[in-house]
């Protein structure tokens, strides 16, 4: 028998996959239909029509049945050839991990290096691009929002830093923890490749990997001799031009994906990063009133979509979350590589409310003493503060 008996709903505040709503399962929940007939044509168009908009792109958005790693491995396979140099930038474990696909896929990275508490730094991006008068690096790829440290890095200040060393290079982002949550703009901020997955701030199950592609991406996907074919883009686009795809889509999950853009569209945008900026300050300031410190190193570069929060020394964060899964039934985020042990992630992202983050932050809080982890106690009022701005109840 277990521990715990469990009762009410489990609390999945890990930073992705986050909560499905009940709008979207019920919209998976229908009889998969003939993926060559006119019902399909309609929701192909759809969905591909509404992702052009939470992307902020009028370019195409192709969609994988696939993980965020297959859609990685797609950015790369499409726009760059074995032996080809790239620049990236240590922000994590996800840009770390990144890295080693290129590697294995032959480019030659530059991996600038980081602390796993700052985002790509825009100038040292900048500098290394000026010096490369050849033109030798073909893309500089970043992480946006690095969900192994809850550290957003600044993409337009990174597009200005490229255009202003007057680089050729393609700009690949991944926004697998930021689409959906925090502002992103694929076509204004001058990205030629952004890399997104369905389990986070898209509301989905994992399953749907997507790349928006820019004109100069295409074109260089157009004149990539490299093999590749399942993930290559001119097929898929050319079918998806009357919505379709050559080969059989996720159908129920891109119901799935209908529902979720219709949800995001009826909330606005605008406000759907709103909210995720305004439950990570009430986050923050739990932290602060608990006396912890916030991994992110810089308050430009707070991610709106999670939270890592820094262990007191001497306290084991797996240990903690362990506790915490067993006497509330919520699941904090792991401390990932080299973070292991040492910070938990909040994630605050997706399908939230303020009764959400204060039933998180509640979870949180009470686990410090279920578990025996010195803290200041006030969190949770300072959170609630921050959500009404109300300055003192204490
Ligand atoms: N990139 C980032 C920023 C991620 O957060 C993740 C997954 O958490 C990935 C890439 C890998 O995506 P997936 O696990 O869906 O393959």
């Amino acid at each position: 028998a277990p521990a715990t008996l469990h009762t009410g709903r489990h609390f999945l505040q890990i930073p992705g996959p986050t909560n499905v709503p009940d709008r979207v399962l019920r919209a998976i929940d229908m009889p998969t239909i003939d993926h060559r007939g006119p019902e399909f044509a309609r929701l192909g168009l759809a969905v591909i029509d509404g992702c052009k908009r939470v992307f902020q792109t009028a370019q195409p958005v192709v969609i994988y049945p696939s993980s965020g790693t297959g859609a990685w491995e797609a950015a790369i396979l499409n726009t760059l050839s074995p032996g080809d140099r790239v620049l990236m930038a240590e922000t994590g474990h996800f840009a770390t991990l990144w890295r080693k696909m290129a590697e294995k896929l032959k480019l030659g990275v530059e991996f600038q290096p980081g602390d796993w508490r700052h985002g790509a730094d825009p100038a040292t991006i900048g500098a290394r691009l000026a010096d490369d008068r050849g033109h030798a690096i073909k893309a500089v790829m970043v992480v946006h929002n690095e969900t192994s440290t809850g550290v957003t890095s600044r993409i337009p200040e990174i597009r200005r830093a490229i255009d202003q060393a007057n680089h050729p290079a393609l700009f690949l982002v991944d926004t697998i923890s930021s689409l959906g949550s925090i502002d992103y703009r694929h076509d204004e901020w001058g990205v030629d490749v952004t890399v997104a997955g369905s389990q986070k701030g898209l509301m989905l199950p994992p399953g749907l990997g997507f790349n928006a592609v820019s004109d100069k991406a295409l074109a260089a996907s157009r004149a990539n001799a490299s093999p590749r074919s399942y993930w290559d883009w001119q097929e898929i686009i050319a079918a998806n031009r009357t919505g379709y795809w050559p080969y059989t889509p996720a159908t129920n999950l891109l119901y799935g994906l209908r529902e979720a853009l219709a949800m995001l569209e009826e909330e606005g945008l605008a406000n759907v990063f709103a909210r995720h900026d305004r439950h990570a300050a009430a986050t923050r300031a739990a932290v602060r009133a608990w006396g912890m410190d916030i991994l992110c190193a810089d308050p430009r570069e707070y991610s709106s979509a999670l939270t890592a929060v820094m262990m007191p020394q001497g306290y084991d964060a797996d240990h903690y979350r362990g506790v915490v899964l067993d006497r509330f039934d919520m699941s904090l985020g792991t401390g990932l590589a080299k973070l292991k042990g040492t910070v938990f992630r909040i994630g605050h992202l997706g399908h939230f409310n303020d009764l959400t983050l204060m039933g998180t932050l509640a979870g949180v809080e009470m686990g410090f003493d279920a578990a025996g982890v010195p803290y200041t106690p006030g969190g949770v009022i300072a959170a609630m503060n921050s959500l009404t701005g109300r300055a003192e109840n204490l």
